[in-house]
């Protein structure tokens, strides 16, 4: 299976929600594998959604702290607690910025056979899964970073959140006053 492009802010796939897998077949797989390998090129990523490579379906991948996971029309179930810290995505390569997210959460998929699973991550896994759950609603971290402003840790780059909003919602018409 090829690697794939990963797609950056202001692409509108980002903002769809993405459809539920209902077959699960060779085809899954094989873009399971995709989006595995497309992971897998880039040290500095925890994990990456089916949007993130512009296919529009419930998947995501994990490699994070020494766990592999692949999720299928996954679903949090249950959440608990309270967390603030930062966090960046691939598809906003190198900024970060500080999310509120649930400390404690119980996630219900389906793996690549189609078979129900359910686990319960807190802490910096459970902050993974809550991004990663987002970004099949068309959420970005963006959309809930208590921040004014994201610093970009390669270059030092400052952008103000209000601006990339502009640039992250193509599809949102402007509102008449
Ligand atoms: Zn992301």
């Amino acid at each position: 299976m090829k690697k794939s492009t990963i797609i950056l802010f202001g692409d509108p796939v980002l903002r769809e929600e993405a459809k539920p897998v209902v077959a699960f077949n060779k085809k899954l797989g094989a873009l399971i594998d995709g989006i595995r390998l497309t992971l897998a090129m880039r040290l500095d990523g925890a994990a990456l959604a089916a949007p993130q490579i512009g296919v529009s379906k419930r998947i995501t991948v994990i490699d994070y702290m020494g766990e592999y996971l692949e999720l299928v029309n996954p679903d949090i179930v249950e959440a608990a607690g309270e967390q603030l810290d930062y966090e960046g995505c691939l598809s906003f390569p190198g900024f970060t910025g500080r999310v509120k997210r649930a400390e404690t959460v119980r996630v219900r998929f389906q793996d690549r056979a189609g078979r129900d699973r359910t686990i319960e991550r807190s802490g910096k896994m459970a902050r993974c899964l809550q991004h990663e759950i987002d970004h099949l609603n068309g959420v970005l971290f963006i959309d809930r970073t208590a921040d004014e402003f994201l610093v970009n840790s390669f270059d030092g780059r400052k952008l103000a959140v209000r601006d990339i909003l502009i640039t992250a919602s193509p599809r949102e018409k402007p509102v008449d006053v």
